[in-house]
Formats: C-alpha cells, sequence, structure tokens
C-alpha cells in the first residue's frame, strides 16, 4: 500500500476546519485537533508530528502504550477514546492526558485513585450516548449530569466535558442536531455546576465524515482518523 501524504493530509484538514469556522461563525482557536492514530504505525505518528500535530487518539490500550514508550515525547498528548474495562484503568491513569470515554462512576472513582502523584490531574470527558442507541457506550443522557455530580469531588481528575459518537444521520441538518443535543446538555450541567467545574467547556465530537456539522454545533475537539491517516483496514 502506498504510504499516506500526512502532511498533505492535515493540511487540508487543517483548512477544512478553518473553512468551517469562517461559515460557522466559531473562533479557529476553540477547535482542537485530535489525530486518531489507532492501527497505524509510529512512522506515520511521526510524519505528523513533524507536521505540528501532537494531540494522538488511540482506542485499543495495549497498541497504545507501545507507540507511547515507542515516541517517548512529552510534548506529545495522549488521549485515550476506546473502551474502558475496569481492570485497565491503572495503566490509562499512568499514561494518558486525556480519556473522552468515562462512562461510569466507578471507572471514574478508578481513575482518579490511580493517577500517579506526579502527573497533573488526568483530564477526563463524560462519554453520552447521545442518539441513545441499543447497543452503543455512553451513559444515557438523563443520567450525565448525575454522573458528572457524583465525579465533581474526585482530586485527581480534571473534567472537561462531554463526548459523543451519534448515530449516522440522513443528512447534515439530521446531524446538527445530535450534535447540538451534546451542547446542550453541556450548557446545562455547566449551568447546574455552577463555579464548581470551571474547566466543564469541551465537546469532543465529530470524526472525518460528520466535521463541519460538529463545528456548527459546537465542537471543541474533532476526532479525525481516516482523514489524516488513511483508511483502516
Ligand atoms: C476511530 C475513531 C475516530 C476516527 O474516525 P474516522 O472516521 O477515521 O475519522 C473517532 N472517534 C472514535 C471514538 C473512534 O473510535
Amino acid at each position: 500500500m502506498q504510504e499516506p501524504d500526512i502532511a498533505g493530509n492535515l493540511e487540508t484538514v487543517r483548512n477544512a476546519i478553518t473553512e468551517a469556522c469562517a461559515q460557522f461563525g466559531r473562533d479557529p482557536a476553540s477547535v482542537n485537533l485530535l489525530a486518531v492514530s489507532k492501527t497505524k504505525p509510529v512512522a506515520l505518528l511521526h510524519a505528523a508530528m513533524a507536521a505540528g500535530q501532537y494531540h494522538f487518539g488511540e482506542n485499543y490500550l495495549q497498541e497504545a502504550l507501545e507507540k507511547i514508550e515507542a515516541i517517548d515525547d512529552p510534548a506529545v498528548q495522549w488521549h485515550y477514546i476506546g473502551a474502558i474495562q475496569s481492570n485497565k484503568t491503572r495503566q490509562i491513569a499512568g499514561h494518558f492526558d486525556w480519556v473522552h470515554t468515562v462512562a461510569s462512576a466507578k471507572v471514574a472513582r478508578r481513575l482518579s485513585d490511580q493517577r500517579p502523584d506526579n502527573l497533573p490531574p488526568l483530564k477526563v470527558l463524560v462519554q453520552v450516548n447521545i442518539s441513545s442507541e441499543a447497543s452503543k457506550a455512553g451513559v444515557a443522557p438523563a443520567d450525565a449530569p448525575a454522573l458528572v455530580a457524583e465525579m465533581a469531588d474526585l482530586p485527581r481528575l480534571e473534567i472537561r466535558g462531554l463526548m459523543a459518537i451519534p448515530a449516522p444521520a440522513p443528512d447534515e441538518s439530521g446531524q446538527r442536531a445530535e450534535f447540538a443535543a451534546l451542547r446542550m446538555l453541556r450548557d446545562r450541567i455547566r449551568e447546574e455546576m455552577g463555579s464548581k467545574l470551571p474547566a466543564f467547556t469541551d465537546l469532543s465530537m465529530g470524526m472525518s465524515a460528520d466535521m463541519s456539522a460538529a463545528i456548527a454545533e459546537g465542537a471543541t475537539w474533532l476526532r479525525i482518523g481516516t482523514a489524516i491517516f488513511g483508511s483502516r483496514d
């Protein structure tokens, strides 16, 4: 297979972000790009770093730990975006900077308890099953405020906001409705929690196929894999 042109792909994605920000009145500085590098070799991550990309998202713990060790660069921020088994929380708390997929009080408590003292608090987002799909990960929207409230006192977590992977929608307005629901849930929790969670601002939503709809509805973290690294097969 031909090597993807990572620098060129990153430029294309960054230009698309800038354009969508102009179209929807967003400040480009408020939209962060997470390069989702699952299944991709370390050489491609190095190519992305050479092009100025330092946030990487990984789904599979063992694979991620190998890459973190191989790259061994404190400038890189590692984001865990996969399913969390509670017997894996110690390694996640020890090696990642961000976790986007917290969906239970038990996992949150373990991540806080197991976050090493020499590292800053772990930045976490609560994953919400925003489309209420039977088989999907994430807390039900109605249960998200209580979960965030329960997490608020955990000393070694910085609770940054909400994450979702909405069900595919038939068109752009349908996509936007799903993302808007996550934004409104964040705003509601912000109001309820008042000043207790000053950092509760982020919305991790939007992937390669629905980036612009996510920007329109307030995404602060786009999780982009395919458009940067090519398809996964
Ligand atoms: C794989 C993955 C992505 C990236 O998806 P692309 O369609 O390749 O951009 C984003 N978020 C999560 C949670 C993923 O698992």
